[in-house]
């Protein structure tokens, strides 16, 4: 019991567990090797190696073992036991907020020392690298990858880049020629990514690489990584606010998007438009770049999910994910009743190809839904939702309230581009779990109507750590009949609802649940996947350094100390059990 209350405090630390945006503002690869998030992270990494050293790793496990309890047989040998010490490290720097709080002024020091940044650079690499990372390479990732999946565990697959917030509002220096240069390098790593997952899949799949159903190496992409500034996308956004006609009913910001938000690239621009020439030159150039990521995904059969990202962006991201949704995801057109009969039954891959977040902690969501699986059904296309709860929780309501208080918000440096007098997020935790639950319901019971044939095609992805949430989804399989349990007491699902119903958490992260799901659950292929994200060092170390300094949130719940004791106890159980 102790351990199922420990990981719901722990998921409750990671509010922001993915990086909110990337940045890639230096003039050269190696110069954003050294950039400011790269020394907060090495920053990280020495203090924390410093803790580990002075003894708080090993001198506590017995101690914490003492309270430890509710662990299975198969949970215990899960694990390798270096993996449990490598874990039970993270945990416990994690748990010591001062370090975390003084890792980026301490890094200046530790870096500027000959000898010594080569030093932190491999501990991170042996500590958080490892713990939350795949790899330096896709290729890389491929053995961790394997691995999960003989655990029956898929993966969403993720090249890791961030972007500087600065660049959002275009206060960031820019080099020109150096983002165009890793723009489109993120580009060209995202279709190669696709390409290791699906000879992945080819090779495990079933069917000597030919089945179409059970591929479960998933790719996610972040948008504002794919152009040369962010600010473009921020740019974008503040131009549908505006043009956009009303939604009936009413949809909170960020809205809803439609299939003519695209008009303005082929229009001349009004002289008050927030969009330069520039910008819509990066627009046409991003909606090509992922037409072609789509149309990779398509030739080889792995599903794209688009992560969420800041409000400020939401609306940008919604109009490209949406048409690439009816592009992508069209359904082939309904023979005619005449000839239905004869028709051949459609393969039972035709699913969803793109995959848009709902972020449940903002206020447009149950309604944004409705709206989605009736324009999905209109539109004659597979709705792909992946439902996450948030990540900017914090930013949102700091961003809201500066622009409420400034006298002018367009002078303030706030970046809510929110006409809507609420903060488009829910104020509180309680708000955020009943929107994810229903949402949950909402989605399942659209599932049902699918495989029984009503529209629209759907196909959902839950990311999520919370316990209760993830026993809410099972409840819900079962009393839907889409899955049923077996004499063992296993919820046993079809192929029907394995292909449209899939839940994930972060790499590093709650792999007691993730383990939990595997054994609650029976199914041909993977129903728990896992975000996986890989780069080499310098390129994830802001993923890695927020992993670090956000999790700090969490330690005032002792979440981040009761994960360590998890491990502490588990080490114990292999050692002396
Ligand atoms: C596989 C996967 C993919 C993800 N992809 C994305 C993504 O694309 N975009 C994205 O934004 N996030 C993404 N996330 C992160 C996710 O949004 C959450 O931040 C994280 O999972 C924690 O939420 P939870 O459901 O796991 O658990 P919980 O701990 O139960 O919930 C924590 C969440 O509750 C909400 N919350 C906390 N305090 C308050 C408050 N005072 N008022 C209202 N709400 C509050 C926040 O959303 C916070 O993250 C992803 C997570 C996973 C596991």
């Amino acid at each position: 019991m102790w351990f199922r209350q420990a990981c719901r405090r722990l998921v409750n630390a990671r509010a922001h567990a993915l990086p909110p945006a990337r940045t890639l503002s230096t003039s050269s690869r190696s110069a954003f090797r050294t950039s400011r998030l790269f020394r907060i992270g090495l920053a990280s990494g020495g203090v924390l190696t410093a803790s580990v050293l002075l003894g708080n790793a090993v001198g506590t496990i017995h101690a914490d073992a003492a309270h430890s309890e509710g662990k299975t047989d198969s949970e215990r040998h899960k694990t390798p036991l270096s993996a449990l010490i490598r874990t039970y490290a993270v945990y416990t720097m994690c748990s010591i907020p001062p370090l975390v709080d003084y890792s980026p002024a301490i890094l200046s020091a530790l870096s500027s020392v000959p000898g010594l940044k080569q030093f932190t650079e491999a501990f991170v690499r042996a500590t958080f690298f490892n713990q939350f990372v795949g790899g330096d390479t896709a290729e890389d990732a491929v053995p961790v990858i394997e691995k999960l999946r003989s655990d029956n565990i898929g993966s969403l697959f993720v090249y890791s880049v961030e972007v500087d917030e600065a660049q959002a509002t275009g206060q960031a220096k820019h080099d020109r020629e150096t983002e165009q240069t890793m723009h489109k390098h993120i580009v060209a790593e995202t279709l190669h990514c696709i390409d290791v997952a699906a000879d992945f899949e080819d090779k495990h799949s079933g069917n000597n690489g030919t089945s179409v159903t059970g591929r479960k190496t998933w790719v996610a992409i972040k948008l504002s990584a794919m152009l040369p500034r962010p600010e473009t996308l921020y740019n974008f956004s503040k131009h549908l606010v505006a043009s956009r006609p009303a939604a009936s009913p009413p949809i909170p910001f960020p809205g809803r998007p439609l299939p003519t938000d695209f008009n303005i690239l082929s229009s001349n621009l009004p002289p008050d438009s927030p969009l330069s020439s520039a910008d819509t030159a990066d627009l046409q150039e991003l909606l090509e770049d992922l037409r072609l990521i789509g149309a990779r995904a398509k030739a080889r059969n792995v599903r794209i999910t688009v992560d969420a990202e800041h409000s400020w962006y939401q609306p940008a991201i919604d109009a490209f994910t949406l048409a690439l949704q009816r592009e992508f995801n069209k359904l082939p057109a309904k023979p005619s009743s005449f000839f239905r009969s004869s028709a051949p039954s459609e393969p039972a891959n035709v699913q969803p190809l793109i995959y848009q977040t709902y972020q449940a902690y903002l206020r447009r969501t149950p309604g944004y839904l409705r709206q989605s699986i009736a324009a999905a059904r209109t539109g004659g296309y597979a709705l792909g939702v992946k439902l996450v709860r948030g990540a900017y929780h914090s930013q949102e309501i700091v961003s809201h309230e500066a622009a409420r208080n400034a006298s002018d918000p367009s002078s303030s440096h706030s970046l809510s581009i929110s006409p809507d007098p609420q903060p488009p997020v829910w104020s509180t935790k309680p708000e955020t779990d009943a929107c994810y639950n229903e949402s949950v319901v909402m989605l399942l019971q659209q599932v049902r109507k699918d495989i029984d044939g009503e529209a629209p095609r759907i196909g959902v992805f839950f990311g999520t750590h919370n316990w209760g949430s993830c026993d809410l989804i099972l409840d819900q399989l079962l009393k839907l009949g889409i899955a049923r349990k077996d004499e063992t007491g296993t919820v046993a699902m079809p192929v029907e609802t394995t292909e449209r119903v899939a839940i994930g958490q972060l790499y590093g992260m709650c792999d007691a649940l993730s383990n939990s799901l595997v054994e609650r659950t029976r199914c041909d292929s993977p129903f728990v996947l896992k975000y996986l994200p890989y780069g080499a060092l310098a390129e994830v170390m802001p993923y890695l350094s927020r992993r670090a300094i956000e999790n700090k949130t969490v330690l005032g719940n002792g979440g981040a100390a009761e994960e360590r004791k998890r491990a502490g106890a588990e080490i114990w159980a292999r050692l002396f059990g």
